[in-house]
């Protein structure tokens, strides 16, 4: 019998690493959309919510995975409480288009400067969607709170990982590692959900 598939609607490669390593075990063929096409989605990530973004992603994977798969979209965000929830879904450009993780933590800084430490907490969010082959759709969604640190702090990780304080630990993501800031993440928790999830969808099958 052929495996059941599922497409990653997504081409960045950091990302496909850390989910193919999450549902490894599964009885599934886990695929990026790399490997069934070279151009890139011809989605808009303009939506209002990280949500509403993820199943946009996720929709147009399905155009191109076939109606027999599974399709997983991921976005992600890092909400300032100081900054009315800002960068929220434009974390990514919040510098402007184009704008790299450096020009991104300079900006949230400046726009931070004077604000003591009880005034910068934030939190990172992330929602999954998973369209399933029978029309299901399901919408994951997790956070982790923290605070904005006053510099970057630490080496590993990526985006603003060295200014995301997460309290229990006093560390920032970047300083506390990538294993151990999975265990607490945004993305680890919601990844695990959605590991649950297909589990429990997948010994429901005939
Ligand atoms: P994406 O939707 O996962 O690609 O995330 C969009 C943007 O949010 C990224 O470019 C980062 O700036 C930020 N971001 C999301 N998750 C994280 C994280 O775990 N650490 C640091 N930055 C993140």
């Amino acid at each position: 019998m052929l495996m059941q598939q599922l497409v990653l609607a997504t081409h960045n490669l950091n990302k496909l690493r850390e989910i193919k390593a999450l549902l490894q075990g599964l009885p599934l063929e886990v695929l990026s959309l790399r490997d069934l096409t070279d151009s890139p989605l011809p989605v808009e990530e303009d939506e209002a919510t990280l949500a509403g973004n993820a199943l946009k992603k996720a929709a147009a994977a399905a155009a191109v995975a076939g109606k027999k798969a599974i399709v997983m979209a991921d976005d992600s965000g890092l909400e300032v409480e100081a900054l009315c929830g800002q960068p929220g879904v434009h974390s990514a450009r919040f510098a402007g288009p184009g704008a790299g993780d450096a020009a991104n933590n300079r900006l949230l800084l400046e726009k931070l400067r004077g604000i003591p430490p009880e005034r910068r907490g934030a939190r990172f969010r992330c929602a999954i969607a998973l369209l399933f082959p029978d029309g299901d759709t399901c919408l994951i969604e997790e956070s982790c709170s923290g605070r904005i640190a006053e510099s970057p702090r630490g080496g590993s990780g990526f985006g603003y990982d060295p200014l995301f304080i997460y309290e229990p630990s006093g560390l920032t993501f970047a300083e506390m590692g990538e294993e151990a800031k999975n265990r607490v993440s945004h993305r680890g928790k919601a990844l695990r959900r959605a590991r649950r999830l297909l589990e429990r969808r997948l010994n429901q099958q005939p």
